[in-house]
């Protein structure tokens, strides 16, 4: 057994000081990064966000919503071929979407088929313990095969791990994060994990020494997190619980019921019976949303047909309440990382983090 001393730090555990700057208008802020892939040799050009490929977020419709933001999307594992592969024919913006598959042999089947009808520009290998030999030998094999792939894959949260990814495996971008997302109780489960903030420091570093990138994956929970990982110098940030609940997502929708509609223009509901539009039918409007662990039972349930005997889940269950189009979310975030930018005189996302000091605090507000 072995402790390590130094204590690592969360979101929560520090804060962005300002500083002086000649130039400080959220205006001109630029917020699109270009990224030369290391081992594909591709470019990716946008603002990098990405939606997180649960299958309440990672949804055709949320792909085409971001995508007017410039920003991506990691489609989730359980659309079937033939809705895969229309999807990806309609669309002529690829670069925005991942396809992203696990490590099973039926995952690999899918692809292939998928991949046999329409092109597989950008694809992310998302599984919840990417530490085993196994899978940085099915990184590597994926990558043999799609060598143009932008290739994302994950995850884990230490330096060497990062390393082996890209050199032996032939990633382009590591998915940091074991542990830290809104529904997941990896750490109340097994008691691993790795707080969040350092694990980016950490792994950051060990990537950009080899010219490969990150992307933040868990834990997210306000703009100020989300400025806070690029600050600490992730490439790209996945959002779950951020985007949950938005317009765009998939699932099990709670409805409002105790509104009924009203001919005033003022105040077109009247509140306390149930609700119906003019032509008599029932008018519902959306309250809150399932939203729920990958490795959850409800995920399980509904996608493995229960949870084996020999594990247990690693993710809970919850109702986020609605939050309208994701677009509103969306102007909050970026107004976050824009105002950060001027606080500490970064004309652009690439600079902010040469710009970040980070402090700790007891206590963020
Ligand atoms: P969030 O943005 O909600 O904090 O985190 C989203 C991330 O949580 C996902 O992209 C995924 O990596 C992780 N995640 C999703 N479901 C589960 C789960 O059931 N268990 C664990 N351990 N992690 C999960």
């Amino acid at each position: 057994m072995r402790i390590i001393d130094d204590i690592k730090l969360d979101f929560q555990d520090v804060l962005i000081r300002p500083q002086r700057s000649a130039t400080a208008s959220r205006k001109e802020v630029d917020i699109i990064r270009t990224f030369k892939s290391r081992n594909s040799n591709q470019e990716w050009q946008g603002v990098p966000i990405l939606a997180a490929n649960m299958d309440t977020t990672g949804t055709f419709s949320m792909a085409d919503s971001l995508v007017n933001h410039n920003m991506g999307t990691c489609l989730h594992k359980h659309y079937s071929i033939d809705d895969l592969c229309e999807f990806i024919k309609q669309r002529t913006d690829s670069h925005h979407f991942f396809y992203t598959l696990g490590t099973g042999k039926k995952d690999r089947e899918k692809l292939n088929r998928v991949a046999a009808l329409v092109p597989v520009n950008n694809i992310c290998i998302d599984v919840a313990n990417g530490y085993t030999d196994y899978f940085v030998n099915r990184v590597a094999e994926i990558r043999a095969q799609f060598p143009k792939a932008i290739l994302m894959v994950g995850n884990v949260c230490s330096p060497e791990i990062v390393q082996e990814l890209i050199l032996q495996g032939g990633a382009d971008i590591i998915k940091i994060g074991i542990g830290p997302g809104s529904v997941c109780t990896t750490r109340l489960i097994a008691g691993v994990g790795y707080p969040q903030l350092s694990a980016v420091i950490e792994c950051a570093d060990a990537a950009h020494g080899l010219n490969a990138h990150i992307c933040v994956d868990g834990g997210c929970k306000t703009p100020g997190d989300v400025v806070k990982a690029f600050g600490a110098g992730s490439d790209f940030v996945m959002l779950g619980g951020m985007l949950a609940g938005t317009d765009e997502c998939e699932g099990e929708w709670e409805w409002e019921n105790d509104l009924e509609w009203s001919e005033s223009k003022d105040k077109p509901f009247v509140a306390g019976k149930i609700k119906v539009n003019q032509d008599g039918k029932l008018k519902q409007k959306k309250k809150s949303l399932k939203f729920y662990g990958m490795s959850s039972s409800a995920a399980m349930n509904k996608h493995n047909g229960g949870v084996a005997e020999y594990r247990a889940a690693e993710g809970e269950i919850k109702r986020v309440p609605y939050k309208g189009p994701v677009k509103d979310t969306i102007h909050q975030i970026l107004g976050g990382i824009r105002s950060a930018c001027a606080y500490v005189g970064a004309k652009t996302l690439k600079d902010f983090s040469k710009r970040t000091t980070f402090i700790k605090v007891n206590r963020v507000k």
